[in-house]
């Protein structure tokens, strides 16, 4: 059996060109440009790759965008006072700080600051506090991008097996509370797995979707899939190989019933569910 690719670039751009309409709607309302603005310390490639990309998906959706470059020795001082400042601004209605912020930067302290009403990553303990209590204001983005590409692609989601490997703030902990919610995309039984849940294997083969994000390449093997269960690969690796993904795409993809690859799954999802948080985030503020 070979499995079927979820193609989320191809998703993304069906959800891309809904939000600009959106986007369109809400300016000839009237309303204010959407406005995201990005906060990069340092000089770490990937995150200026990152950030140029989200940048130019605001652009294109018609929305603004503007990008705070903070040299690496930037303290935590300092920071807060650019976040306070972006709080105070009402022509910005979302803030991003690119993560990871280098080593001297207290990071709780400046995700804690930022006004949760723009916290478009939904990283604040009150965002954070919705989402567990059912009520969420904005949805993270990577577990978003990843309920929306089950939902739109008709995978059945209610009642079913869903097993989580990873427990972090941004990708683990808050997927496992979406699925476990009560409504769309939610009603699953969920199991959450980390590095020290015992016998991994044996936990994964009951999966019907299994969501993989630890950050180690190729890291889950054919073996530990149950047949055409659903495979969600959200790992990032930079390798020799090029990108890859946590699943060992090439042999998972004749056992698994469907399966994102690594370029092209989930990461263009991410970015369009930022697209989204901005936009609402944005009539949030218009509101009051
Ligand atoms: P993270 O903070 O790096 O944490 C890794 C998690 O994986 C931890 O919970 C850890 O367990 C668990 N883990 C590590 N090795 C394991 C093993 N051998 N067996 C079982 N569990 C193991 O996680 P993250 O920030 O979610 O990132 C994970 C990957 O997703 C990275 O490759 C990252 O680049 C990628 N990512 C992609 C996107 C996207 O848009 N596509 C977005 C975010 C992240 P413990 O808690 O026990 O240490």
């Amino acid at each position: 059996m070979s499995g079927s690719i979820l193609d989320g670039k191809a998703l993304s751009k069906e959800i891309r060109a809904e939000i600009a309409e959106q986007v369109t709607a809400w300016k000839q309302s009237g309303g204010a440009t959407p406005c995201l603005a990005a906060v990069l310390v340092g000089e770490d490639p990937a995150s200026q790759v990152y950030v140029r990309n989200k940048e130019r998906a605001c652009e294109k959706a018609g929305m603004g965008s503007v990008l705070h470059r903070l040299p690496t020795e930037t303290t935590t001082e300092q920071l807060l006072e650019l976040v306070g400042q972006l709080n105070a601004d009402p022509a910005v209605h979302g803030i991003l700080i690119q993560l990871p912020l280098p080593d001297q930067i207290d990071e709780t302290r400046v995700l804690d600051a930022v006004n949760p009403i723009k916290d478009v990553d939904a990283f604040h303990p009150e965002n954070v506090g919705l989402i567990v209590q059912g009520r969420p204001r904005f949805l993270p983005c990577t577990p978003h991008g990843i309920q929306q590409m089950l939902l739109r692609n008709n995978v059945p989601i209610a009642g079913q097996n869903v097993t989580i490997i990873g427990r972090s703030e941004i990708v683990g902990k808050p997927m496992s509370i979406m699925f476990m919610q009560r409504g769309e995309g939610g009603n699953a039984t969920v199991t959450v797995c980390h590095s020290r849940t015992k016998d991994l294997p044996a936990v994964t083969r009951q999966a019907d979707i299994l969501v993989v994000a630890i950050g180690v390449a190729k890291f889950l093997t054919a073996d530990m899939v149950k047949p055409g269960a659903v495979v969600i690969d959200v790992g990032i690796n930079r390798t020799d190989d090029g990108l890859v993904g946590d699943v060992d795409f090439d042999a998972v993809k004749d056992v698994a019933g469907q399966i994102t690859p690594v370029p092209g799954g989930v990461g263009p999802l991410t970015i369009t569910m930022l697209l989204h948080n901005t936009l609402n985030a944005a009539k949030l503020q218009a509101e009051g």
